[in-house]
């Protein structure tokens, strides 16, 4: 593992077994925490705490020294625990945690995906700055850059998602000598449309021959999740996460991640210690809780999202179905899911035959399926993207992007597949009786 070397942990927790590389689920439980740090506790505690005591004043110096870049860190030297605010055992054995999946050097946790991608834009760009991104793009992170950033002096440029192989390079040769960052959402939200991550790293990586700022790739890896797609392994500088969704994965917690590499990272922790968006030493505690079934969770609501996918695509009353293993198998975006994509995911959207009325129809009718936007939790969601999630965009830019009326999204969780079906049904056919 490439990353070993570099970590950052307090504690360099063995993750080979007699030679042999354990698996991130393997080591959930236990990576990055010592019981002894906490009366034998074989459980993390919750570091309830805003400081943190000194063992003297020489280490209190010290410990500032590297917090605040003052002097180079030795090779073995721990950062030490100061101020909540700059860090924390829950955050930082989360932190390590987080790395496994995506095979990273260090990653960094925030009290919302959108703190996250907030703190990344505000480390890593400065006035004048490009962002190229994906259309269509989380409705918040769109917020944030046509309307917030723009007031700092960034231009984001957007490109379509269904189209990037001909938008994105002319777009990155137009804006060359300004452009900073490519940030990509794969697979969007809500149609599953793929973006070509190595493809968008090529772009990058043709651009950074010639500069001193290089062009960065980040991917916003909420959608999929962290078990199915490893955007890191396909060129991409930084991966991000809404926690909230399958991170958490029980709809009970709020957070987001920014993982990556050591140089890259320290620079977004800097800016998160001074903005003030680091998750809580609770949050942190529920995300550890979180992870340790992230792989159960992730494996079962798949399947269950493969069944329910091919029950739609053979129901007479859906036109289509959304879900990247049933694209035609000789389309270019099949090419994309097969390269970059490990498994198809969780999310399954579906034109309901009709428009908005049999759409509200069939939502109103659901029993088990719980109406209700977000994703990746473990109870199954559904929702109407053009008038919930996506109805910020005006309905001309909806169709062009896919988001048709007629489109439901579901978010599969870990029922019995059987219910979720009988569910479906019964709501299908509700949605076409006679009133
Ligand atoms: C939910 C979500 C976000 C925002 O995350 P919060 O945790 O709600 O702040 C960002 N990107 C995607 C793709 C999301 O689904």
């Amino acid at each position: 593992m490439a990353a070993k070397d570099k970590r950052t942990s307090r504690f360099k927790h063995p993750i080979t077994l007699e030679g042999r590389a354990l698996h991130p689920e393997s080591l959930m439980m236990s990576y990055g925490y010592v019981p002894e740090w906490s009366e034998g506790a074989l459980k993390c505690p919750i570091f309830q705490t805003s400081t943190f005591v000194f063992k003297s004043a020489e280490e209190g110096k010290r410990f500032f020294e590297i917090a605040y870049g003052l002097r180079e860190k030795g090779p073995d030297e721990k950062i030490g625990l100061i101020y909540s605010r700059l860090n924390n055992p829950d955050l930082e054995i989360l932190e390590d945690r987080l790395t496994l999946w995506d095979r990273a050097e260090d990653s960094a946790v925030f009290e919302s995906g959108m703190a996250a991608i907030a703190t990344t834009f505000l480390a890593l760009c400065q006035p004048g700055d490009t962002i190229l991104y994906s259309e269509p793009l989380y409705g918040g992170t769109e917020f944030l850059l046509t309307e917030i950033l723009t007031r700092w002096g960034l231009k984001p440029i957007p490109f379509l998602a269904r189209n990037h192989q001909e938008e994105l390079p002319a777009l990155a040769e137009r804006y060359r000598d300004s452009l900073r960052l490519i940030y990509i959402e794969t697979p969007a939200n809500p149609t599953n449309d793929l973006v070509d991550i190595a493809f968008c790293a090529d772009i990058a990586e043709a651009l950074n021959q010639q500069r001193e700022r290089p062009v960065l790739l980040i991917v916003d890896n909420t959608f999929i999740g962290p078990l199915w797609q490893h955007p890191l392994a396909h060129g991409a500088d930084l991966v991000i996460y809404s926690a909230t969704k399958f991170i958490g994965g029980h709809s009970d917690v709020v957070a987001g991640a920014v993982v990556g590499p050591a140089s890259l990272l320290s620079e977004i922790k800097k800016h998160r210690s001074i903005l003030g968006t680091m998750a809580g030493p609770w949050t942190g505690w529920l995300l550890m809780r979180s992870l340790e079934t992230l792989r159960l969770r992730m494996t079962a609501q798949m399947h269950n999202a493969r069944r329910i996918a091919r029950y739609l695509q053979e129901h007479p009353r859906v036109e289509r179905v959304y879900f990247p293993e049933l694209l035609p198998e000789d389309s270019p975006q099949f090419a994309i899911y097969r390269k970059q994509c490990l498994a198809p995911g969780s999310i399954v959207s579906f034109d309901i035959a009709g428009g908005e009325k049999e759409a509200f129809r069939f939502l109103n009718a659901l029993k088990l399926i719980k109406l209700a936007v977000s994703l990746g939790g473990t109870e199954s969601l559904a929702e109407h993207p053009a008038t919930m999630t996506h109805s910020d965009i005006p309905p001309d830019k909806q169709r062009v992007m896919g988001i048709t009326e007629q489109m439901i999204r579901l978010s599969v969780g870990v029922e019995h597949p059987e219910d979720l079906i009988a569910d479906l049904d019964q709501a299908l056919r509700k949605a076409f009786a006679p009133a």
